[in-house]
């Protein structure tokens, strides 16, 4: 079974399900209206934490775990390290490296999205880009516009000083670039989600010298991981008979 919710996982599932030999589930959580198809079989919705999943693994005869959920998703990331000690089964975390600074970058690491709130200077215009459910924090700054870009609506009533651009990724340097000029930002708002779909508003910014607020990626718990669908390939392709 595959935790999903990123392209690796719809990737990983995508290669899997080629080869007759595996059975392969792709688990959602549900958050998304219309998300990407993903090849195999698909469940969706919560298990009722790390107990529920334990007994869907028991259940459903799940013999080796993947976590390719988001790195910030930190829940469902310790929840799956218990359950595989719990059920006693192999897992594996697929996480994409991290971005990391290069020469030119101004960035302010902070350690979570309420640091990142609280980081950005009163009377900027702040581009936020950390998705729809962590948005509050940023609409509570009635000192600062916000142009906030999500794939989907939050649902959250707006003020008057923010804005909500919908775009899915993947974006360019050139669409980026246009973008924070147009949009007159003052400083960009991420998660270091890494990854190239998202990585170009990083560049954009490094080329106009915008400060960037990076909140780090929250701690999980450990289990052997890979940063890539290939390298997960190579270690499941081993893993069992
Ligand atoms: P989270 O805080 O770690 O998880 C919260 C709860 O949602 C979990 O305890 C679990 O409920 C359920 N859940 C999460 N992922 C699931 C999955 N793949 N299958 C079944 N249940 C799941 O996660 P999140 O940050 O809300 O992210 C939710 C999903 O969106 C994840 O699958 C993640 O890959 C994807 N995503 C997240 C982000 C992000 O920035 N956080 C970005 C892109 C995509 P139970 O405890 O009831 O099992």
């Amino acid at each position: 079974m595959i935790l999903g919710g990123t392209s690796e996982a719809r990737l990983l599932a995508g290669s899997l399900v080629k080869e007759d030999r595996w059975n392969v589930i792709t688990s959602l959580a549900g958050r998304t209206a219309d998300p990407a198809p993903v090849a195999g079989e698909i469940r969706t919705g919560g298990f009722g934490g790390a107990g529920g999943l334990t007994r869907y693994i028991a259940e459903t005869g799940v013999d080796f775990l993947v976590d390719a959920t988001h790195p910030f998703a930190s829940r469902i990331s310790a929840n799956a390290v218990a359950a595989c000690g719990n059920a006693d089964i192999p897992g594996l975390r697929l996480e994409r490296a991290p971005w990391r600074p290069l020469p030119g970058d101004d960035w302010n690491v902070v350690a979570d999205i309420a640091a990142a709130a609280a980081a950005i200077p009163g009377g900027a215009r702040a581009f936020v880009t950390v998705g729809r459910q962590e948005i509050a924090p940023f609409l509570q700054r009635a000192d600062i516009a916000v142009i906030a870009r999500m794939i989907e609506r939050p649902e959250v009533d707006l003020p008057a000083n923010a804005e909500i651009v919908l775009a899915r990724p993947p974006f360019t340097l050139d669409s980026e670039r246009a973008f924070l000029v147009d949009r007159k930002v003052g400083v960009l708002v991420a998660k270091n989600s890494g990854g190239k779909a998202t990585a170009a508003k990083l560049a954009a910014a490094r080329e106009l010298h915008l400060p960037v607020i990076m909140v780090a990626r929250p701690q999980k718990p450990p289990m052997r991981t890979v940063s890539t669908v290939n390298e997960a390939l190579g270690l499941i392709a081993g893993q069992l008979p």
